[in-house]
């Protein structure tokens, strides 16, 4: 009983103290149902993978998709990454799924481009743990080839929180990566990591403005200064701008005015399997 409290302690960030509940060996036990469920579900291919457009705000043209994970199970149905990636994180398994994630989303979307005489690129989630694997820029690599995909093609999304540590790590990866010619978002921009130092310093393509910030346009004038200031910030930087969780027209229209390039959001269309892409392309 007291190990189980103490597990739950250094969870909630070391220095603190639990006391022992049932409550918390309920948590454990489905924690590791979880993890468990989640190993067996990898090998029986419940792992799916959606695609959300990123359209040409002027011209409402697709430019390419974002790969985002699904979990298909048997019983308790379509499962959300945020409920399963945290805990894949925290054990590692992430760098395996990750890996399969890479494959799959460059092979699907190399598919259409080859169907459709396309360049559609394809926006791939990292997490910290993949990235600072010593085999990641090769995995990365492998998979381009594999798929026959150009590396221009494929844009890997980093967060923030990467840069916290500053060991030179991560320089010296997002260099590598640029090298074999793909490109770097940074995800959730402006949620993370308060210092900006490392926009001039790194290989960095692309910010995609958090979600967070277009939720309450056009209404919120804080959140269109913050808008407004990140678009100018990375034209002045020469980087590109993605606005996430665009959910109206109001909204598209006043990043349209503000200058953004890009957009993803359920207002041109939700996440789906690569196959209902083909319609869509097909129309
Ligand atoms: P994210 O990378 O910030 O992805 C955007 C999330 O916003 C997705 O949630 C997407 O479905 C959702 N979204 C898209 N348009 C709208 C909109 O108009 N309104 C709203 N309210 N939401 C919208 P999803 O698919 O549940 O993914 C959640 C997070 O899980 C992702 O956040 C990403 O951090 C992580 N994730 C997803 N796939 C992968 C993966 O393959 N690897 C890793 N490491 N993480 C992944
Ligand atoms: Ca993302
Ligand atoms: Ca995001």
């Amino acid at each position: 009983h007291a190990d189980v409290a103490m597990y739950h302690a250094k969870e909630s960030g070391r220095n603190s103290y639990k006391a022992f509940t049932l409550e918390l060996v309920k948590k454990s036990i489905s924690k590791m149902e979880l993890e468990q469920d989640l190993h067996k579900a990898f090998l029986q291919n419940q792992l799916k993978i959606f695609y959300q457009p990123q359209i040409d705000i002027t011209l409402g043209k697709i430019l390419g998709f974002e790969a985002l994970l699904r979990w298909e199970h048997p019983v308790k149905g379509l499962i959300s990454p945020d409920e399963f990636i945290p805990m894949a994180e925290t054990t590692g398994f992430i760098v395996k799924i990750g890996e399969w994630v890479m494959k799959k989303a460059c092979s699907d979307i190399q598919k259409l481009n080859e169907q459709f005489g396309q360049e559609f690129q394809v926006g791939i989630n990292v997490s910290p743990r993949q990235f600072e694997h010593p085999e990641f820029v090769s995995m990365v690599w492998k998979a381009l080839r594999e798929a026959g995909m150009h590396p221009h093609s494929v844009e890997l999304e980093i967060t923030e929180g990467l840069f916290v540590k500053q060991n030179g790590l991560v320089e010296e990866r997002l260099q590598a990566l640029h090298d074999i010619g793909v490109q770097i978002a940074i995800d959730d921009f402006g949620t993370g990591y308060s210092s900006l130092a490392y926009l001039k310093m790194l290989e960095v393509d692309y910010l995609k403005i958090d979600q967070s910030f277009i939720r309450q346009l056009p209404e919120s004038m804080q959140d269109g200064a913050i808008v407004d200031a990140i678009i100018t910030l990375a034209s002045n930087l020469n980087l590109q701008v993605i606005a996430e969780g665009v959910e109206t027209s109001e909204q598209a229209e006043v990043l349209r005015k503000l200058g953004c390039a890009e957009f993803q959001g359920f207002f041109f269309c939700h996440p789906m399997p690569a196959q209902q892409l083909r319609l869509l392309l097909d129309h």
